[in-house]
């Protein structure tokens, strides 16, 4: 053999074995650590200034501050507001990286694709890709095996998305996924509505912000489930919303309506988002068994596909469908604080 190629084959060996120990470290790929996400958080305002602008709105129950991303176009004119969030229990890392798709999607593609550039014409948009920062700490420290309760939940043990106060007069059924008042269930819904400081960062963000479409993403039923609606009128504007997410999926979602007249209130952000502000609101309950092809054990990868390419790219568009459609019923304006 010539020394010169042994020498290339010894380069490449010392490359590739460099290159396993290095992805030996995320054994959780492709869900970063928690610094990697702040740091893609961060960047967008680097890559995009004037376009992207990084807000600190609050910080967690262990002190970890709660990013967003203002998207919007740089000619200084004001323009309504939707809100995408993810990530809210620790565990569905698929929510940040679909929901940072969506901001690098509206920043790259404005004025190239047709539904980018139609939603930044008419909306900023709010991302907040990560909003429970301690328990996907945990999920990572743990490398996705902690119990499920500690990974959901934020620093205090509490499930955020049944943090929220539930409208509807007090009268809810107490199913189990309604929430539970027992602080060792999964969906122990805390002492009292909005004890948390990642909930108040929330409610504090609605009143500062009056958002007129909300996309929150989960993981991994397959179902779009629109905030739980008190009249009719508001019920049929939600499903209007709810078939445009999923009229631009390739995979489609069911869509899981509450009724109007029921009392299944979950105490999750998109039902308050809907009665406190008047925000149309959608929880994404992403990945579908299409989207996920082969069997996990591991729950960790039941909720989140070793490959997130096919989940992110069957809700990016929907997404911002979605939002244009609630642009369209509202005019920008959320629907009034009255009994929705
Ligand atoms: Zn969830």
């Amino acid at each position: 053999m010539h020394p010169g190629v042994r020498w290339g084959i010894l380069v490449i060996w010392v490359w590739a074995w460099a290159f396993a120990a290095g992805a030996g470290e995320e054994s959780l790929g492709p869900y970063p650590s928690l610094e990697q996400v702040t740091g893609e958080i961060r960047q967008l305002e680097k890559d995009h200034p004037g376009r992207a602008r990084l807000l600190i709105f609050s910080s967690s129950a262990q002190g970890r501050p709660l990013y967003a991303v203002r998207i919007s176009r740089d000619d200084g004119r004001p323009r309504p507001e939707a809100l995408v969030a993810g990530n809210i229990h620790g565990d569905e890392p698929i929510g940040n990286r679909t929901a940072l798709a969506v901001a690098r999607f509206l920043l790259e593609e404005d004025g190239r694709d047709p539904l980018a550039t139609q939603v930044l014409q008419v909306a900023e948009v709010l991302i907040i890709p990560l909003l429970n920062p301690d328990g996907y700490a945990r999920t990572q420290e743990s490398e996705g095996k902690a119990p499920v309760k500690e990974r959901r939940t934020n620093g205090r043990q509490v499930d955020l998305n049944r943090n929220f106060p539930r409208p509807g007069f007090g009268i809810w059924l107490p199913l189990g996924y309604s929430g539970s008042n027992n602080p060792r269930s999964t969906r122990y819904h805390g002492p009292q509505p909005l004890s948390e400081p990642e909930t108040q960062a929330v409610r504090d963000l609605a009143a500062s912000h009056p958002f007129f479409a909300a996309v929150d993403y989960h993981s991994a039923a397959g179902m779009i489930i629109p905030a739980k609606c008190q009249t009719r009128t508001c019920s049929r504007e939600h499903k209007q919303m709810a078939k445009a997410y999923r009229q631009a999926q390739s995979r489609p979602y069911s869509i899981f309506n509450r009724p109007y007249w029921s009392p299944l209130w979950q105490g999750n952000m998109e039902d308050f988002l809907l009665a406190e502000s008047g925000t149309l609101s959608l929880l994404i309950e992403l990945g579908n068994q299409k989207e996920r092809p082969g069997k996990e054990k591991e729950e960790f990868w039941k909720m989140n596909p070793r490959d997130s390419t096919a989940v992110v790219g069957n809700n990016l568009k929907a997404t911002l469908s979605a939002i244009l459609e609630a642009y369209q019923i509202t005019g920008g304006k959320p629907l009034c604080g009255c009994k929705r």
